[in-house]
């Protein structure tokens, strides 16, 4: 609650008060957050669930993990479009684990396979086994892992151990249940994972014969990337009135970022970036320069115009480079200007603008250098200054993130006529 409060009165201090100081607009961002993005506890999770997700280090649920637990908790089959990689094993491992722990008869049913998982490969059978393995590590919950391509003997002695959860690949787990060594009798949770690959692989008729062979009372879940008549039809056989989550892929930053290009002069974006600076509402910007030297020269020039910079790059001792970067981190510095190289290790959280003083010579840099706004919850900026000789370069970017990036064409130092483009030199002749 006191977090809602706060992300409420966050919401309208930034609206109407840029000119905050930046301690305040760190803790406002932070209620801010609060507001938009629960944290694990808000979702209800046992403690012993809790305990092993902070020693994974997880601290907030991915949007996947958001809208699936409540729901799965709730005891509703789930339909869920989403990749690898959204946080989605934890989406079904966490209540499912949470719903065998607190189960009352779960003593009765140890050691008795409750959960079946199928997933098309080996090595996703088996990050879901070690995913299942971390989230229950303090519920006393065991699992096991079963695919082919190896001898079926150690799997079976731990079959016949027991185990509450089962991971498998269709191929063996079949074989394996018409051996007789695995009973679904007393199966009551059921996730049929990837099921476009499952399909991709030819695994349907698998499918089908184990789907047949589960209790119809269950509590069913289905995850597909994507979800075209076939998928969604074979979704139908085995879900009962499902809800729905659908995950869309992270955009990639070209999208994520606001971008735009000036045109100006060479000897013009000193005041282009003086002026910016100074107008700005920013608490912090980046600003790349291409060279060591160029890097100084701004620092000095803002100087001049009374705004403190500090620049890093290879020529700085380790010292002095870990000092700027902590006074750019902590808001003493406002402005850092960094070289490609030397930018490498900065994660700023809340950078909101980026600015290219000089446009890189390899295109996938600018994408690299625009990376480091839009972060986390930040929306971020890229301002990029393009003289005459960097328009070749601007193409080459604009053909690499398949965009026109937006011209801002009124600005005090617009690139004037008289900006000569580049000759070739003259070589004096030899007498
Ligand atoms: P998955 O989509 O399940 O393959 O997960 C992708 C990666 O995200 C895995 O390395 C997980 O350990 C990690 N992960 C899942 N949920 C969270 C979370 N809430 N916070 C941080 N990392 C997570």
């Amino acid at each position: 609650m006191i977090f809602v409060v706060v992300g409420l009165v966050s919401l309208m201090v930034l609206c109407f008060g840029k000119c905050l100081p930046r301690v305040n607009r760190a803790v406002m961002l932070e209620g801010l957050y609060y507001l938009t993005i629960m944290n694990f506890q808000s979702l209800n999770l046992i403690d012993p669930i809790l305990k092993a997700l902070s020693e994974k280090g997880y601290t907030a649920p991915t949007p996947i993990q958001q809208q699936s637990i409540p729901i799965l908790l709730d005891g509703h089959d789930l339909l869920g479009c989403a990749q690898t990689g959204t946080g989605k094993t934890a989406s079904f491992a966490i209540p499912i684990l949470q719903k065998i722990a607190t189960d009352p008869l779960q003593k009765k049913k140890a050691g008795k396979i409750k959960a079946l998982i199928v997933t098309p490969t080996r090595e996703l059978a088996i990050q879901i086994g070690e995913s299942f393995t971390d989230y229950g590590k303090f519920t006393g919950l065991t699992n096991t892992v079963i695919f082919g391509g190896v001898g079926q003997n150690p799997q079976v002695k731990i079959l016949k151990r027991g185990v509450d959860i089962l991971i498998g690949t269709p191929g063996r787990l079949l074989d394996l249940m018409n051996q007789g060594f695995i009973s679904l009798k007393d199966l009551e949770y059921f996730t049929l994972d990837e099921a476009d690959h499952m399909l991709e692989m030819g695994f349907i008729h698998d499918i089908e014969k184990i789907i047949a062979k589960l209790p119809p009372k269950r509590q069913s879940l289905f995850f597909s990337a994507t979800m075209p008549p076939n998928i969604a039809k074979l979704a139908h056989t085995i879900l009962d009135n499902p809800k729905r989550v659908t995950i869309e892929p992270e955009k990639p930053t070209a999208e994520r970022v606001q971008q735009a290009i000036y045109f100006v002069s060479k000897s013009n974006k000193i005041k282009l970036l003086t002026h910016i600076l100074e107008t700005a509402p920013c608490e912090a910007v980046l600003v790349f320069s291409r060279t060591k030297h160029g890097a100084n020269k701004i620092v000095k020039l803002l100087s001049r115009s009374g705004l403190t910079a500090e620049a890093i790059h290879g020529n700085k001792s380790q010292t002095a480079r870990q000092k700027a970067l902590e006074n750019f981190k902590s808001g003493r510095t406002k402005v850092l200007i960094a070289t490609d190289i030397a930018a490498r290790g900065i994660d700023v959280s809340e950078l909101e603008l980026v600015i290219n003083y000089d446009l890189p010579n390899v295109p996938e840099t600018y994408v690299h250098r625009i990376g480091r706004t839009g972060r986390a919850k930040a929306s971020g900026m890229a301002l990029s200054f393009c003289d005459q000789t960097e328009k070749p370069l601007l193409r080459d970017i604009q053909r690499l993130i398949k965009q026109d990036i937006p011209l801002i064409t009124v600005h005090p130092f617009a690139e004037e006529k008289s900006d000569r483009p580049l000759r070739p030199k003259r070589v004096a002749k030899r007498r």
